[in-house]
């Protein structure tokens, strides 16, 4: 299973990733190279990434997550960027109630 970001995700990893941080930055540039090869089972949007290593550079190394963020309320829920050897390799949504989060909410809702 291979398929394209979706929008909504996407603008979820650029609120994420802006700024001038080194590894952000090279995590940023590989959006347009990056693929959905995988979701979680419970149905909240998370979601397996796959980038072109052939496309883009990976980044410095880091510890993971390398992005960890909230949401302001309404949206009881937490984001992270997970990334493996350089590439950028989850992008995960957890709920902080029992209810899986089943659609990305606005990235201006995202507390740094
Ligand atoms: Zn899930």
């Amino acid at each position: 299973m291979a398929e394209p970001l979706s929008a909504e995700a996407a603008a979820t990893l650029r609120a994420l990733l802006a700024g001038s941080d080194p590894v952000r930055s090279a995590l940023l540039a590989q959006i347009p190279h990056t693929r959905v090869v995988g979701r979680c089972g419970c149905g909240c949007v998370t979601v397996d990434l796959e980038v072109d290593r052939t496309a883009v550079a990976p980044a410095p190394a880091h510890p993971n997550p390398a992005v960890d963020a909230g949401y302001y309320a309404p949206h009881s829920a937490g984001v992270m960027v997970f990334a493996k050897g350089g590439y950028l390799s989850l992008l995960e949504i957890y709920s902080v109630s029992d209810e899986p989060i089943t659609a990305w909410p606005d990235p201006c809702f995202i507390e740094r």
